[in-house]
């Protein structure tokens, strides 16, 4: 079969390989699902990885297959499969259990083990191919109805995460109603964190950089959210306090800035991977006393396990019903077939108003 791979260590080394398709005795105890790969989402961290900043191959070879957001349809499973059926739509989630007591309890998104292994990250090959099979425990079934959209539950995961992990910090309160939010950031984890706080009822202000309208502002507007180009220090005069704020531009400076808007009792969420060495004079006092006398939270968050997978399936039916046809907006440009993956990084690398860059491997 087909498959898309980089040479880890490398820079710029993606390319087109063929390699035997993976079959369903491959996983142990009958329990494999092989699936026919319909479409593979691209990102920043693929970006990295071809760029040889980021990302090992697994043992024993010498390239990684890419692609962590997935989306197919169960070609066959094994004996002792029951969750799943030839045909149905499903996603994989990303990261594969190491040995810290958090792995052995189903949340390996928390693992405190030195070394990740993440499919089309760290160690394990991706979904950048015609066909994967895996482990029933780690692809979620997919309702029909959301197969057009579908491609984007793996960012969506990474949201649900962040979301939930602050309302369960937030528990701590007693009466936590949270009713303002920020985002930081319009991107695609911008908008689908926008989209989730909505579904909440929250009120929220999405802050970027670039001057309104384009795609991403209207897409903000549309539900019923405010964009902002002001810097959060400003804005949160105008739109705040703010509960929740939710960090998502990639640029480590804005965490900063996000501390001195959040309000007090908030939490601010912390989701940019930023890879560099950046450093920024920071009101160093004045941040922490704001955080200390205002009970101040900040979490970091990364990768999801099934739970959020599950939930994120849920906000995005809830979004469809709501705001009908507002995810298919975030899928700007596909690109067919794994063999024009030189047109899928080009697109990527250079996003001229791109929201979800996404290989069409076959037709839905
Ligand atoms: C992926 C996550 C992963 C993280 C760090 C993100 O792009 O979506 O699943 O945990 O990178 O490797
Ligand atoms: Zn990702």
């Amino acid at each position: 079969m087909k498959a898309i791979a980089v040479k880890p260590g490398l820079p710029n080394t993606v390319h087109l390989t063929e390699l035997p398709p993976p079959t369903v005795s491959d996983i142990p105890n009958g329990r494999g699902v092989l699936v026919r790969v319909l479409r593979v989402g691209v990102d920043g961290t693929d970006k990295e990885i071809n760029a040889a900043e980021y990302g090992q191959a697994p043992p024993g070879y010498d390239f990684l297959i890419i692609g962590h957001e997935s989306f197919g349809q169960v070609e066959a499973v094994g004996p002792n499969v029951t969750e799943v059926k030839p045909g149905d739509y499903v996603v994989a989630t990303v990261r594969r259990p190491g040995s810290s007591i958090y792995d052995l309890i189903g949340t390996n998104d928390m693992t405190t083990d030195d070394t990740y292994f993440e499919r089309g990250i760290n160690l394990r090959h991706g979904y950048m191919s015609e066909y994967y099979v895996d482990d029933a425990e780690f692809i979620v079934k997919i309702p029909k109805g959301l197969k057009e959209v579908g491609v984007l539950l793996e960012p969506t995961t990474v949201v649900e995460k962040g979301i939930a992990q602050a309302y369960e910090i937030q528990r701590r309160l007693r009466v936590w109603k949270p009713k303002r939010a920020a985002v930081m950031g319009a991107g695609t984890i911008g908008l689908l964190a926008t989209l989730v706080l909505r579904l909440k009822g929250l009120q929220v202000t999405t802050f970027a950089k670039t001057p309104k309208p384009y795609l991403n502002s209207d897409l903000i507007e549309a539900i019923g959210a405010t964009y902002e180009e002001i810097p959060i220090i400003e804005g949160v005069k105008k739109h705040g306090p703010f509960d929740i704020i939710f960090e998502a531009t990639g640029f480590s400076p804005v965490v900063f800035e996000s501390m001195q808007a959040l309000g007090k009792n908030g939490v601010l969420v912390l989701s940019s991977v930023t890879g560099g060495d950046r450093k920024v004079d920071v009101p160093a006092d004045k941040i922490n006393l704001g955080f200390v006398l205002g009970n101040k939270v900040m979490v970091g968050t990364v990768n999801a396990n099934r739970e959020y997978f599950e939930m994120g399936v849920k906000d995005m039916a809830q979004a469809e019903a709501e705001y009908p046809g507002w995810l298919s907006r975030l899928l700007t440009h596909p690109v067919r077939g794994l063999e024009n993956y030189e047109e899928l990084f080009a697109k990527l690398t250079n996003p001229n108003g791109a929201i979800k860059v996404f290989c069409e491997v076959a037709p839905l």
